[in-house]
């Protein structure tokens, strides 16, 4: 297997998302065709980025700022496509690095947008509902510049759910005059939602999961699977694994982690969060430290939290036969690279947990066409599209002797860069 390449800075304690996302270019020069190759410099350069104040009132009468972003990182493919986070540790270059992975992201699925994704750097856990609502409708007016169905097309991400896609919707349909739905996805059904886009980011995991195993010889039923991170991604991921046979062993959340070797029953554990606002203290498991739960003996382990969580301090300790990223950038270069000389499988983000923006894209279809499909549709195009990009990038990976993550940055950048020199430079 061809090493990863890693540059100097990422010897380096602690390595940003966008240094990793840097590292994952890097590799694909050797792999793609030699008119692209000056193109690649295209890639490590967000297309534009915007940094907003966004002042709001709060309950109290007292004003406070917060600041948000949204980047543009690559349009050569269609408009800007990607999440807006709320989280108190967003930062420009993080906001970069995941707008850099929608853009490949979206060209390993084959759905016709750019890369972007925006944030703002607030804990929202700590605004009330109104506050909440504010900070939303102004972050949307700043933004406004840039938003539009055939232009950037914003989603959840962490902390933002179909009540914040509301708000942006509308105040966005406000300033234009007229409805747009197609200017936001993962709205809520009512409001030209789709079925299936709650699920549709942990339905994605599973089918690469599913892919993977079939190709590795390990049986989904009875499978044991470790799951970190509860939030929309991590608690549909474990719930499908369990709908279709294999055991969750282990499950870990901000509030704590869990163990139970015959298996966590999902819903009871939702129900405690739900109720008790996190996985710590369910009486359906024994409790676990943060160190054990990446020792816990597992065939898949699924990190769907944040970045940065699988490192070269743990990487050795893992005990999974395949590593399913339904995070975006959970694994650092170094861990990556110790993964892959222990001979465990890793599905990278940019493929496993595509999912989410596959069912947008099928949500966007429906709001331009004003036509709605079943979700037994939706659940089964998204199957298939999500197995043949597994597969695609599978058969890259071993006739090239590749990782799936640099045969996956193969294939998405090839199909960017393709798009990007046929456009050419303007002017
Ligand atoms: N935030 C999700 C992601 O990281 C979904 C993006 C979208 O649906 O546009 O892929």
């Amino acid at each position: 297997m061809t090493n990863t390449f890693l540059p100097s800075y990422l010897s380096r304690e602690n390595v940003g998302p966008w240094e990793t996302y840097l590292a994952q270019v890097e590799c694909v020069a050797p792999h793609i065709d030699r008119h692209l190759v000056p193109w690649i410099e295209t890639l490590r350069r967000p297309k534009r980025s915007l940094i907003v104040d966004v002042p709001i009132k709060l309950d109290s009468g007292e004003v406070a700022h917060f600041e948000g972003y949204r980047v543009h990182h690559n349009l050569s493919r269609g408009p800007g496509k990607g999440g807006i986070r709320y989280h108190p540790d967003v930062t420009l270059s993080e906001v970069m690095a995941l707008a850099a992975w929608m853009t490949i992201k979206n060209a390993v699925v084959q759905v016709p947008y750019g890369g972007a994704k925006g944030g703002v750097r607030v804990d929202p856990k700590r605004l009330s509902l109104a506050e909440l609502e504010r900070l939303t409708r102004r972050y949307t007016s700043e933004i406004n510049i840039l938003l539009g169905p055939d232009r950037d097309i914003p989603a959840p991400d962490i902390n933002t759910n179909e009540q914040v896609m509301a708000w942006i919707m509308d105040t966005y349909s406000m300033n234009q005059g007229r409805t747009a739905t197609g200017v936001v996805t993962g709205k809520p059904i009512a409001l030209g939602g789709s079925l299936g886009r709650r699920d549709a980011t942990g339905r994605g995991v599973f089918v690469t999961a599913r892919e993977a195993a079939r190709k590795l010889g390990v049986p989904i039923e009875g499978a044991r699977i470790a799951v970190q991170g509860f939030g929309n991604v991590g608690e549909a991921a474990a719930r499908i694994f369990s709908e279709h046979g294999a055991r969750v062993v282990a499950l870990q959340d901000e509030t704590g982690a869990l163990h139970r070797e015959s298996g966590i029953d999902v819903a009871l554990a939702s129900a405690h969060r739900e109720q008790a606002g996190g996985l710590k203290g369910f009486a359906g498991a024994e409790a676990l430290s943060a160190e054990d739960f990446w020792r816990a003996p597992c065939d898949f382990l699924v990190p769907a939290a944040v970045e940065n969580q699988i490192t070269q301090h743990n990487a050795a300790t893992i005990q999974a036969r395949i590593v399913v990223e339904g995070a975006n950038g959970p694994t650092t270069p170094q861990a990556d690279l110790i993964l892959q000389e222990r001979g465990i499988t890793v599905v990278p983000d940019v493929l496993a947990n595509a999912g989410g923006v596959t069912v947008s894209y099928f949500e966007w279809v429906q709001d331009i066409s004003s036509f709605f499909w079943s979700e037994a549709e939706i659940n089964q195009r998204l199957d298939r599209i999500m197995s043949e990009a597994f597969n695609s990038i599978w058969d890259v990976s071993r006739a090239r002797s590749l990782s799936l993550r640099t045969a996956a940055f193969v294939v998405g950048c090839k199909r960017v860069l393709e798009a990007r020199a046929l456009r050419g430079l303007y002017p």
